[in-house]
């Protein structure tokens, strides 16, 4: 009677480990959108910096602009004073010659800063077509693998509970409460397997040695034994 418990607990570790393993295999579904996800957040940020550098490119730019019309205003106005005919002095014509050509040579350095701000907001423009490019394959990705982990978390969860049913159906015919207590102990403590077929001279829950009286009552039919090394069920294996 009580040799066909043990019997019972081994088919009820059986699915117990089946169980574990699907478990497992749910948890770790997130890591199969895990990389794409990161690579979708790392495009974002890439993207968010690189409006942010086009934002204060186009600043800068206005700015320029802005300078770049004071100049040529005042140089418009100089040229009034230096054509207007109101002023004869020779000495003060050929001052503001001078200013003139200053402001002029200002405005060529400007200009030049204009044409090579205008590369880098093309620059700009390009690599933030680029990344949008690269979002939307990879949010694209993201979408068959979200549908991908949904569909296998069903399978899982389907699998789960047609183990639970055969685990339901096992538990009835454990009549010994004492025994199926010590089995969820033992398991809980040893992560996994508590009671161990035996059929040599090694616990093949620990991989230790088994003294011979040990050995000798397990065979003795097929008397149940504790491990004295490490606490698990043994029963001998027919
Ligand atoms: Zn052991």
């Amino acid at each position: 009677m009580i040799e066909e418990q043990y019997d019972i607990l081994l088919e009820l570790q059986k699915i117990d480990i089946d169980i574990d393993k699907e478990e497992k295999k749910k948890r770790n579904l997130p890591l199969i959108i895990e990389g794409v996800t990161k690579e979708i957040q790392r495009l974002k940020n890439s993207l968010k910096n690189k409006n942010e550098d086009y934002k204060n490119l186009q600043i800068r730019l206005k700015r320029i602009e802005l300078n770049l019309t004071e100049k040529s205003n005042k140089i418009k106005k100089h040229q009034e004073d230096l054509y207007g005919g109101k002023i004869s002095d020779i000495k003060e014509l050929k001052q503001i010659q001078k200013v003139i050509a200053n402001y002029q040579k200002e405005k060529d350095s400007i200009e030049e800063d204009v044409l090579d701000l205008m590369e880098e907001v093309e620059d700009l423009d390009k690599s933030i077509s680029h990344l949008d490019r690269d979002l939307k394959v990879k949010e694209e990705e993201f979408k068959k693998r979200k549908e991908e982990m949904d569909l296998a978390k069903l399978a899982i969860e389907k699998n789960i509970d047609s183990l639970n049913i055969k685990r339901g159906e096992i538990l009835i015919k454990i009549t010994d409460d004492r025994l199926l207590k010590e089995y969820k102990l033992l398991r809980k403590e040893k992560g996994g397997k508590a009671i161990m077929e035996v059929d040599g001279s090694v616990c093949p829950g620990c991989y230790l040695d088994l003294p011979s009286d040990v050995i000798y009552q397990l065979k003795k039919n097929r008397k149940i034994v504790i491990c004295p090394n490490c606490n698990r069920i043994l029963i001998w294996k027919d």
